[in-house]
């Protein structure tokens, strides 16, 4: 079989991206991205014939007008605050024909001020909510946890920030995460890994690795994540944290550093269904600064949960024993509170990593087009490897001669992991699985392969896709005493009823009561 890729294309890609590489990374793409690409092959493999494209899932959506006044808007001081080279009133840009990269802001050594390397910043120490580092903070740092944004003050807070400020709900820290959101263990922030509370050589989960960190430690009540393919819940399980995903569109993205703009989808954990019920109402509102969270469908009342799906592929054999054994026992509690419980399949939904990894790229690399240091941040020889991966990998899918046979393919196996979602919720009001196939792993386990770290989405990837509400909560403990997680799903705008499932479910285990042994 010919390669799909090589390095001549990869030098290409590249410069269309707007990356120098290294020989040595030239060589190193070469490889890796040549295995994710021969994954995506099993796309190939679908009928996809007459089934249209899916590129945002929000529904009953309006077009928010409003009058062309001239309102307030940032003193030009202001905006040019953060740049690195000006003029008067003017940015300087670097010379577009010179082939000159300046690196004349050196990287900043974060100091670990915590033993988890979970906080990035300590706003106010008296604070109560702690913010993944994707969120702009007014006047304090925000990273994205990236070399790129050291350094960088955020001119204004994210909705989320300003409504939990707001409710007197004051932030206390800035958290660390993956770069951009890129990544699920915590491994790919440039500031180093979180450790996992639990046993400090394993990872936290990620990408809102520093999110789960300090709420299972309980140094904060209520923390910030994004889920853009599982960022939420994967940390959460692995800390032994419940997490809220709303539906796409249902809290506010505005101030909150994009990823993947069809999928981003900021979200709250907390130690337990009932707390993070309390934050969620109060963050849960109508933006006028991102219309998708103007959807006349989230006032539809949701139904309630009577009966539960088993999501079929994923909870067979290939789960590690553990999980295997306290899913069972979850169900089977489930089972006993009342709740008519059937096996369900979804036929697609292990498409999903494929589709995702497609889809997510494509996204990501448009969005980091905006960092090229000249109206904040540094330039784009500071991306970190994952970055540069992701932007390399978007580019290329979404190149002439290629788009079709990645993106669009993509786009039309979204459509039909989306259509087994809608059939189930014919038959059940909820489904469940576990949040992942395996426990929690070692620090560096997986870091050479970046391939198998996208496999541990196998259960995240499909739900992110298709926009639905999701509720990750503390299951059990392996023998060893880690966490595992499952995951409670409904259809778009059902979020009222997962909390009723979930504290329900909390109401009868004490599962997430239980804190790691080392902090207070
Ligand atoms: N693990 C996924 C990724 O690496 C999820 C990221 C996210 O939800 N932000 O892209």
């Amino acid at each position: 079989m010919a390669k799909t890729i090589n390095e001549e294309k990869v030098r290409h890609i590249a410069n269309l991206a707007r990356l120098s590489l290294s020989d040595k990374e030239v060589k190193l793409f070469t490889k890796q991205l040549g295995a994710v690409l021969e994954y995506f092959e099993k796309l190939d493999e679908v009928d996809t014939e007459g089934i249209e494209p899916t590129y945002q899932v929000i529904d009953g959506l309006e077009n928010v007008f409003r009058e062309d006044k001239v309102g307030k808007s940032f003193s030009s001081k202001k905006a040019l605050s953060q740049a690195k080279k000006i003029n008067g009133d003017y940015f300087v840009a670097d010379h577009v024909f010179s082939k000159k990269t300046s690196k004349d802001r050196k990287n900043i050594d974060r100091k670990k001020i915590d033993e988890y390397n979970a906080i990035l910043t300590e706003v106010y120490e008296k604070g109560t909510v702690g913010h993944k580092d994707l969120f702009m903070t007014e006047d304090v740092e925000t990273t994205a946890a990236s070399h790129v944004l050291d350094g960088y003050i955020a001119h204004y807070s994210s909705t989320v920030v300003e409504l939990l400020e707001k409710a007197g709900h004051k932030t206390r820290y800035k958290l660390n995460n993956d770069a951009w959101g890129h990544g699920a263990s915590g491994e790919n922030s440039d500031y180093g890994p979180t450790l996992n509370p639990w046993d400090k050589k394993l990872v936290a989960g990620g990408s809102s690795s520093g999110s789960a960190a300090v709420v299972s430690t309980g140094q904060v009540e209520v923390a910030t994540g994004t889920d853009t393919g599982g960022s939420i819940r994967l940390p959460a399980s692995f800390c032994n944290v419940t997490s809220i995903k709303p539906s796409y569109g249902g809290l506010s993205r505005y101030g909150v550093i994009a990823f993947g703009s069809s999928l981003d989808c900021p979200s709250l954990m907390s130690s337990s269904a009932k707390t993070l019920r309390k934050y969620f109402n109060k963050v849960f509102i109508k933006d006028n600064f991102d219309s998708n969270t103007k959807s006349k469908k989230r006032d539809i009342k949701a139904k309630g949960v009577k009966k539960i799906g088993i999501i079929k592929e994923f909870a067979g054999k290939g789960n590690d024993p553990e999980i295997q054994r306290t899913f069972k026992e979850a169900v089977k509690l489930i089972i006993n509170a009342g709740y008519k419980v059937e096996e369900i399949s979804l036929p697609n939904a292990e498409l999903g990593v494929a589709v995702y990894y497609i889809i997510a790229p494509v996204e990501t690399s448009s969005n980091l087009a905006r960092y090229d240091g000249v109206r904040f941040g540094n330039g784009r020889e500071y991306f970190g490897a994952e970055a540069k991966r992701r932007i390399m990998l978007g580019t290329f899918t979404s190149s002439e001669g290629y788009a079709d046979k990645y993106y669009d393919k993509a786009a039309r196996v979204r459509t039909l992991i989306i259509n087994d979602f809608k059939r189930s919720f014919e038959k059940v009001d909820a489904l469940i699985s576990p949040v992942s196939s395996i426990l929690p792993f070692k620090i560096g386990q997986m870091s050479k392969n970046p391939l198998q770290l996208y496999l541990v989405d196998l259960y995240l990837s499909a739900i992110s896709l298709s926009g639905l509400p999701t509720i990750a909560l503390p299951g059990g403990f392996s023998k060893e005493n880690l966490p595992i997680g499952f995951q409670i799903v409904g259809p778009r705008w059902s979020e009222d009823s997962l909390f009723d499932l979930a504290e329900k479910y909390q109401s009868l285990t004490e599962w997430h009561k239980r804190l790691p042994n080392n902090s207070g």
